[in-house]
């Protein structure tokens, strides 16, 4: 006698086979269903989100495979909307509050959750976001600093399959992560709308929100969130860093940068609307007192600290530029980016520097809330 396993449409069978015929002896009829149940909800964890349609509802918030529940009743491993006028959070394909009736409106291709959304901050001059969008492509800082981000989102969280960056500006860091890692699913905030134009246009497929990093709409939601040269523009950044928590599904995490040193500070910092430079301490404080436990924190623009110190030093608030910093020749421009690109290849190795011009954060939510 032989035992054989057979799967047909109608379910799975081991059967036993001898000289007088075959017999069945288990037949598992929900095998087809299991089987489909389980690469169906693997298929659509992998998905990327569609844009939004044309009646303003985005479908962020879908991901699939859930099981137990917090005891205030929302699941840990589903992501949900929020309400922002009533606080309710939900599950649905539209963003109409079931609770109130509430939802945010379409404009331009992009949710807004303000009432009277900003175009630009008042401290900014107008074109500010277009002559931004120019620097970057171009300039040492922001190229390096999206390197590293870029590492630290694939080192951290090798198995993340969304981003979302709160802040996002003109999308640039957005850009680079969509162009190096592209199976991950994006979305980006961005309280003025000047902003947003310059994202829309570099990601065309990603879910951008007009929103206010104070008020996230979303629980349990993303993989990943990062707050890049954010947090000191806000007053209330350790009630950012909550909102951050609740939007960050267990077991994922947060990536930050900020500006570091307070003896660094300068008209620099007061024309880019900057209300402090961080401390390392100051920085994993509030980043540990919102919940999150810290996987890494280290300096970066360290080898070129004497230069910045210098830098800020000599210029005074009446001779000030903000885009003077930027304005570099070509040559020196790429020495700056090699520079950091070595720096980059010290953190990679582990190690964590203890100056510089700015902190890089990584920090995890637990998958279980103590
Ligand atoms: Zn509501």
């Amino acid at each position: 006698m032989a035992f054989g396993l057979v799967t047909s449409t109608s379910g799975l069978c081991i059967l036993t086979f001898s000289t007088a015929g075959f017999s069945v002896l288990w037949h598992a009829k929900e095998w087809n269903d299991f089987a489909r149940r389980w690469i169906g909800s693997k298929a659509q964890r992998t998905s990327i989100t569609a844009p939004f349609n044309e009646a303003g509802f985005g479908s962020a918030g879908e991901s699939q495979g859930h099981s137990t529940l917090f005891t205030n009743g929302s699941n840990p491993d589903r992501g949900m909307k929020c309400c922002l006028a009533c606080d309710h959070c939900f599950e649905s394909e539209t963003w109409e509050c079931p609770r109130c009736g509430r939802r945010p409106t379409l404009r331009n291709g992009v949710l807004c959750f303000i009432e009277n959304p900003p175009a630009a901050c008042n401290g900014f001059k107008p074109g500010y976001f277009a002559k931004l969008a120019t620097f970057e492509e171009d300039n040492f800082w922001f190229r390096a600093r999206n390197r590293l981000i870029q590492w630290a989102l694939g080192n951290y969280f090798a198995d993340a399959e969304s981003f979302f960056e709160i802040g996002c500006g003109t999308g640039f860091v957005l850009r680079g992560v969509c162009e190096n890692l592209p199976r991950i699913r994006l979305s980006g905030s961005e309280i003025f709308s000047d902003g947003l134009v310059f994202a829309r246009a570099r990601l065309p497929k990603a879910d951008l929100y007009q929103m206010d990093a104070r008020q996230i709409p979303f629980e349990h939601e993303f993989d990943v969130i990062g707050a890049f040269d954010v947090l000191e523009h806000i007053d209330e950044d350790d009630l950012v860093l909550r909102q951050m928590f609740r939007a960050t599904r267990p077991g994922g995490g947060i990536l930050v940068t900020v500006p570091q040193h307070r003896f660094l500070w300068s008209a620099t910092d007061e024309h880019s609307m900057h209300l402090r430079r961080y401390s390392r301490d100051e920085l994993r404080t509030k980043v540990e007192q919102a919940g999150f436990r810290i996987q890494r924190i280290t300096s970066f623009v360290s080898l070129l600290l004497p230069f910045m110190i210098c830098s800020r030093m000599k210029r005074t608030r009446r001779d000030f530029q903000l885009w003077r910093e930027f304005e570099i020749s070509r040559p020196l421009n790429a020495v700056l980016e090699r520079i950091l690109a070595a720096e980059r290849a010290m953190i990679e190795k582990g190690i964590s520097l203890p100056a510089g011009g700015s902190l890089l954060l990584i920090a995890k939510r637990p998958v279980t809330d103590l």
